[in-house]
Order: C-alpha cells, then sequence, then structure tokens
C-alpha cells in the first residue's frame, strides 16, 4: 500500500465536500475505528457514499431524514466486500469523531484518521473487512508513527454518545495483526 499527496494509490476515491485543515504542525496520531450502515442494520454502500458526498437523498425513510442534513465525512470506508473507499486525503480534516475527546485532547478530528467499518452494533463484521482493515492500519501506523494504544473506537472517544464500531468488533484480531 502507498499514498500519493494523502490518498492511496489504486482504490476507489470520491472527494468529500465535508473537509478543512487540519490545525498547523499538529502531528496525526490517533486511529479512530468506526462502524455505520444506512439506515442502520442495512448494507447500501451508495448511501454512505451519497452521505459522505452530500447528495443524499432521504425519501420517506425517516432515519435517513434525519441525517441527511449532517456535513460529514471519513478518511476511509470499508464495505462489507472488503473494499476500501476513500473520501478526504489523509493529511486533511475529515469530519468523522465530533465532540470527542481522547487522554485530555478535545477536537479528535485535527488529529486522527477515521476509518468507517460497515457494519452495525448488531453483527459481525466480514472476515475481508478484517484484512482491509489490518492492511490499512499497518500501512498508516508506518507512515504516521502511530502507537498501538492510539488505535481506538469511536465509543471511546464519545463515550454515552456514540457505540461504534459496537460489541462484535474484533479487537484482539486487530491488536494482535496490527
Ligand atoms: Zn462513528
Amino acid at each position: 500500500m502507498r499514498a500519493l499527496e494523502g490518498v492511496i494509490h489504486g482504490i476507489e476515491y470520491f472527494q468529500s465536500p465535508n473537509f478543512n485543515e487540519r490545525p498547523k504542525d499538529i502531528a496525526i496520531d490517533l486511529i479512530v475505528i468506526h462502524a455505520i450502515s444506512l439506515p442502520p442494520k442495512n448494507y447500501d454502500t451508495e448511501l454512505i457514499k451519497d452521505l459522505f458526498l452530500n447528495t443524499l437523498e432521504a425519501g420517506n425513510d425517516s432515519y435517513l431524514r434525519s441525517i441527511n442534513h449532517l456535513k460529514v465525512s471519513s478518511h476511509f470506508l470499508i464495505t462489507r466486500a472488503g473494499q476500501l473507499i476513500q473520501f478526504v486525503p489523509i493529511h486533511l480534516r475529515a469530519w468523522h469523531a465530533g465532540i470527542s475527546s481522547f487522554k485530555g485532547r478535545e477536537e479528535c478530528n485535527d488529529f486522527s484518521i477515521g476509518i468507517e467499518l460497515e457494519g452495525c452494533d448488531e453483527e459481525e463484521f466480514a472476515a475481508s473487512q478484517y484484512e482491509t482493515l489490518i492492511e490499512l492500519v499497518n500501512f498508516l501506523k508506518q507512515e504516521y508513527l502511530i502507537i498501538e494504544d492510539n488505535i481506538v473506537g469511536h465509543s471511546s472517544i464519545a463515550p454515552g454518545r456514540k457505540t461504534d464500531p459496537g460489541p462484535h468488533f474484533k479487537w484482539n484480531l486487530l491488536k494482535s495483526s496490527t
């Protein structure tokens, strides 16, 4: 795996409008793992892409209506089939963490990389998703010198507000492979 101007070579890339610059001279030293499915438990990658590209049409779906005004993004999405898609170059600030805190530092978007797994709290992730995630995390750890302690779930930087990646996420598998 290699990146050119913050974008991984050879993968699908859709530039989300939802990003800005990181604070000057800040080190990127945190990886945040998320889970998303739209609506929850429904695996339709196009809807996630639409959300991150501000093109989501909610129709009559009440859940989609409740979120389609949000301006959000993630650097990466790993689909159920294990496909890696990128939305924001790594050196830029994606909008995935929201109100958050890591080891006393607020605004985790400033210094983190966001990885969304297509999934939900109620179901296992696919083996192919772990394969892609492990390859990506190993690449990012090496590129940005990110330590093991600084790979966390959204739930741990926004406790009480977020539950993803949820109880089925295999932290042991990730930690033993990266
Ligand atoms: Zn999340």
